[in-house]
């Protein structure tokens, strides 16, 4: 019953936990039932790690003296066979087998539910956590071959880019987000932030990997870098360069990210050309005033000699101005930049903003094309129909559905070019 009361129709404002909690305060027998059940999520939690947490399980097999390359041939097994026992996987060391027992599991988390959208190029994953919390993936399916860069068409094929959260909420509170109106609940660890790789692989062939579902990758900085290594590595081998953070500007952090991953992507949420606009739909901007993140900017690009990923959330007359999209031209001018448009996706009533006319996006993005040569691309809207598309994702618990096969269309998000 509880399952089915957290299942959201269409349209209806979302359920959490902590809500469903509150409504059923006075029935003491159910909250026993889940206090129980949080505590043995908790217990299980203290007591097993997810086998993708790198640093731990370095650690556990340097203290018993085993040798740690057989570590990727153990994730490779497990992201292979999704429900194996430790004893399945062949030719370890022998102390490795009563380790891995005590200690890891190869999945903490699992894969709750699965949503096609009606497009069929977007798939939004429901993933509940050893501690009974829930975050959202989303992988997207484009084909290169039928977009075109510089009049020609694009080489490539049929690829899919994976969108990782890499918190449980978020405590940014962007006004526009619907991850930002859950508050923070939780750092992923970052095998959880892995699995979400391991999850989706299963399903599609994971080309790109970008960290712009829920919660700030910065904000969970450790976790973060230790993930992205081992995505990196083997059996993953994904590039760097397909690996994109998205970051609000948490300026310390973008300070190091550099130096602890080169050659990754950072895309930034700027989303205002002027911080009291920033302010007013970002509220974290408070910490990270415009003219310090473009400073720090000016270091990162300097250093990495990298382009710069600027998101700009496209709203109604709060931001989609032509006098907004000249000072947006003038701040970065002197960066090598693509900007990418976004026009907002509803999320009912959790936000009063409305969408910009495709005229405003259009003429935005050709003022800053034609008067300051930034190369400046629109977001197609994906996903919208399952919530699944940028900031609308948001902890709730839908039906569960099966995978159908999986179409294509032309790239919205190539972020190799
Ligand atoms: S947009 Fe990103 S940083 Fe802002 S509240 Fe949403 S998840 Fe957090």
């Amino acid at each position: 019953m509880l399952a089915r009361r957290l299942g959201r129709a269409s349209g209806e404002r979302d359920f959490c936990f902590e809500t469903v909690a509150c409504f059923l305060s006075h029935h003491r027998r159910i909250l026993a039932c889940i206090k129980h059940k949080n505590k043995t999520f908790s217990e299980s939690r203290m007591a097993f790690r997810s086998v993708f947490d790198a640093a731990e399980i370095r650690n556990q097999f340097d203290k018993a003296g085993i040798n740690p390359h057989s570590i990727p041939l153990i994730w490779k097994y497990v992201t292979q066979n999704p429900n194996c026992e430790w004893d399945d996987i062949p030719s370890l060391p022998s102390a490795a087998y009563p380790l891995l027992r005590s200690k890891f599991k190869p999945s903490t988390s699992t894969l709750h539910s699965v949503i096609d959208s009606t497009d069929e190029v977007t798939t939004k994953l429901l993933i509940q956590l050893q501690n009974g919390a829930f975050v959202e993936a989303v992988i997207m399916r484009y084909d290169t071959r039928l977009g075109k860069y510089g009049g020609k068409p694009r080489g490539g094929g049929p690829r899919s880019t994976l969108c990782i959260s890499s918190q449980v909420g978020c405590k940014m509170g962007c006004k526009f987000c619907a991850t930002g109106s859950m508050g923070f609940k939780s750092n992923l660890s970052s095998g959880e932030i892995v699995e979400q790789l391991v999850h989706a692989s299963r399903l599609s062939p994971i080309r790109n990997v970008v960290f712009m579902g829920m919660g700030e990758p910065l904000n969970n900085y450790t976790a973060l870098v230790e993930a992205i290594r081992v995505m990196t590595g083997s059996p993953f081998q994904l590039s760097p360069k397909r690996i994109t953070v998205s970051t609000v500007g948490i300026i310390h952090a973008i300070n190091k990210l550099h130096n602890d991953l080169p050659s990754l992507n950072l895309a930034v949420s700027l989303h205002a050309p002027v911080q009291d606009i920033r302010c007013q739909i970002m509220p974290a901007a408070r910490a990270f005033p415009l003219e310090k993140l473009m400073d720090t900017l000016h270091v990162y690009q300097k250093n990495s000699q990298q382009k710069i990923f600027i998101e700009y959330i496209m709203l109604d007359g709060v931001n989609d101005e032509e006098q907004h999209a000249h000072q947006l031209g003038k701040l970065l001018q002197t960066f090598q930049v693509v900007v990418n448009l976004i026009p907002f996706n509803p999320i009912g009533t959790l936000s009063h903003f409305r969408t910009s006319s495709i005229q405003r996006v259009s003429r935005f993005q050709k003022i800053l094309r034609g008067t300051y040569n930034i190369r400046t691309t629109v977001r197609k809207q994906m996903g919208q129909d399952i919530s699944g598309a940028c900031g609308q994702l948001v902890v709730n618990q839908p039906e569960k559905r099966s995978i159908e096969s999986a179409g294509l269309l032309t790239d919205i998000e190539d972020l190799h070019i």
